[in-house]
């Protein structure tokens, strides 16, 4: 696409991408126009309408043609709270949908440096290499000898290669061998979900390294000075509260009260142990410090240590809710020390935790149940567990069908695994049982990502006082589209979530951050239609890729049994088909959840196939 200099934005964005081919080494660096950057703003947005314009959707994303982009945002090295962050955005080899994982820290800040506002991967190099992107200039270098190194190993590696002023991102083993569930990990964080690792590890890239001298103005810039003082004390205040003082996991023990904790595979929804895992009494039994990435103010973070009999935990093990609860509660592990190895284990192979303790939790059903043949793996055994992460970072042994996450593992298991295998369109369940949270529950069926808690915290409205969380109210289908569409827009500005109980109007304080850094005129409405458009060229990279309305739903264990410790929590299958329809309804989408072709173009999403 060309356009002309009128086109060009002047502030905080730098109106290019930069596509790599680490086959050929070919580089170019391709225009993007105001409007574009206007339309998706940045990171999930920007990531999703560059894919679209790549021809990705119809791509394996295990092949050399398939796409990665790093994508950045407008807001990317500017002094507001929390905007070093960065995205990651491919077609998932674990659902064959759109996947877009989120990272921060200081790859997002030196990336965006190089000048361009997103950097595309396709193509596959030669032999085991790392790519460096400095500025404009791009080479693929062998690194054979870094295969087979942990994430923490290989980032230390670089440093001490190339020097500190690069910045990694970086795979594990389990990227190397292409783990459907495999992370991008740049310094302790994970792009988790969705496997984009795998994507880097299919190219025979074992690391990104970006290093930039190219710095964006902003428009305004002593307004915007003003305005991030401003947003950095209200992040002191008592909506972050919890996520300083217990971190994320503070919700851990109110979520076993409500029985909305899932316990043994989703079978429960309270688990006996649960106050051994809780922050509350980590922090008794063990020393703790506190963290956080760069350019927070919040510092979310909690680090704990050390684990007994292991001098290598010295450094502490970094605990956030969902390894707490997918590498225990979910596979009825309740020794603390086992889950905090696990969960750092997972971090060093590269692993996301929920697809990996998912998977874990229901092969221990299936065991149980008599249909796989591997009696070691129990519900429970913590030592079980670890031993299964690591055979699945090598994908050696059962860790080979493991690797393919719980939606193959239970086509080739068969019996009537796949009623209770738990996945949303091949992507495991996070922490919140669905039948106690059904808000949430019709969240996890409709996301394009697949059941996913962080592009639809519907949990907030079913956990909200005097909420009716057992059934689906008729409200359900408008707060399931608003708590996306807020999470569209923060994931695409890219702002951390933990900010979100800050913003009294998240639309109008967000188009406000947006006129200082790049000299718009957007207001809050804009972004309200800036958010469905999101979602729905999501959805329409999705059905490009083959998407069919019956994967908008949940498993069948979801809607045909109750739990086990609270039969009030049950999901009536017409209801949640209703609620599915009507959700579709109000996006504007036929009851199926097809999308007409005027409302892509009214929206401004090409729906024409990309021509070479
Ligand atoms: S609140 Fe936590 S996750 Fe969010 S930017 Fe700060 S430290 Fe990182």
């Amino acid at each position: 696409m060309t356009t002309g200099e009128a086109d060009r934005p002047r502030h905080g964005n730098h109106g290019c991408y930069l596509r790599i081919d680490v086959t050929s080494q070919a580089s170019e660096s391709e225009r993007i126009d105001q409007q574009a950057l206007r339309r998706f703003l940045g990171g999930s947005g920007l990531g999703t309408y560059l894919l679209l314009r790549e021809g990705a959707a119809e791509v394996d994303p295990l092949a050399p043609e398939a796409v990665l982009a790093f994508v950045f945002s407008p807001l990317v090295g500017s002094p507001l709270t929390t905007s070093a962050k960065f995205a990651v955005v491919s077609k998932s080899p674990l659902t064959g949908r759109l996947n877009d994982s989120l990272a921060s820290s200081r790859f997002a800040l030196e990336g965006k440096k190089t000048g361009h506002d997103a950097i595309l991967l396709r193509g596959k190099a030669a032999q085991p290499s790392v790519l460096l992107v400095d500025d404009d200039q791009v080479r693929v270098e062998p690194a054979e000898d870094l295969w087979g190194l942990s994430c923490p190993d290989v980032e230390r590696s670089l440093k001490k290669r190339y020097g500190p002023d690069y910045q990694a991102a970086v795979i594990g083993p389990a990227g190397e061998q292409q783990v459907r569930y495999a992370t991008i990990s740049h310094d302790g964080r994970h792009a988790g979900r969705g496997g984009s690792g795998a994507v880097l590890g299919s190219k025979n890239i074992k690391a990104v390294l970006v290093r930039g001298s190219r710095r964006v103005t902003w428009s305004q810039p002593e307004e915007l000075v003003e305005l991030a003082k401003e947003l950095s004390k209200k992040s002191f205040g008592p909506a972050t509260a919890k996520y300083r003082e217990l971190g994320t996991a503070a919700n851990m023990l109110l979520l076993n009260r409500l029985k909305a904790l899932p316990t043994r595979n989703f079978q429960q929804g309270s688990f006996e142990q649960a106050v051994e895992l809780s922050p509350e009494q980590l922090g008794v039994t063990r020393t703790k410090t506190r963290t956080s990435c760069a350019a927070c103010t919040i510092g979310c973070e909690h680090i704990y240590g050390p684990i007994d009999d292991d001098s290598k935990d010295s450094t502490g093990t970094r605990v956030e809710y969902e390894n707490l609860f997918a590498l225990g509660s979910l596979c009825g592990v309740g020794e603390s020390d086992d889950v905090l190895r696990a969960s750092r284990r997972c971090d060093e192979l590269g692993l996301d935790t929920i697809s990996a303790g998912g998977t874990i939790a229901f092969a221990m059903e299936c065991v149980e149940r008599g249909y796989w043949d591997v009696p070691w793996l129990q519900f429970g055994d913590g030592k079980a567990l670890l031993q299964a992460i690591e055979w699945i970072g090598k994908r050696h042994d059962v860790g080979d069908m493991l690797a393919e996450g719980s939606r193959c593992l239970a086509e080739k298991i068969g019996h009537d695994s796949i009623q209770f295998a738990p996945q949303v369109k091949g992507l495991e369940i996070p922490g919140y049982e669905p039948r106690a949270l059904q808000t949430m529950g019709l969240g996890f069926a409709v996301a394009a990502r697949g059941a996913d808690h962080n592009r639809s915290s519907a949990y907030e409205v079913d956990i909200a006082e005097g909420a009716q969380r057992h059934n689906l109210p008729p409200t359900a289908a408008a707060q399931a589209v608003e708590t996306e569409n807020r999470a569209a827009i923060m994931d695409s500005l890219i702002l951390c979530k933990f900010l979100r109980g800050v913003f009294g109007d998240l639309y109008g304080e967000a188009a406000e951050m947006l006129q200082q850094v790049t000299g718009w005129d957007v207001d809050g409405k804009e972004l309200e239609e800036t958010a469905q458009r999101i979602v729905t060229a999501k959805k329409w990279f999705n059905i490009r890729a083959g998407w069919k309305p019956a994967e908008d739903t949940l498993p069948a264990r979801f809607l045909n049994e109750s739990l086990a410790d609270d039969q009030q929590a049950q999901i009536s299958k017409t209801d949640f088909q209703q609620a599915v329809r009507a959700y579709n309804q109000c996006r504007g989408w036929s009851d199926d959840g097809w999308i007409q072709t005027d409302q892509l173009e009214q929206l401004g999403i090409d729906h024409q196939p990309p021509t070479g």
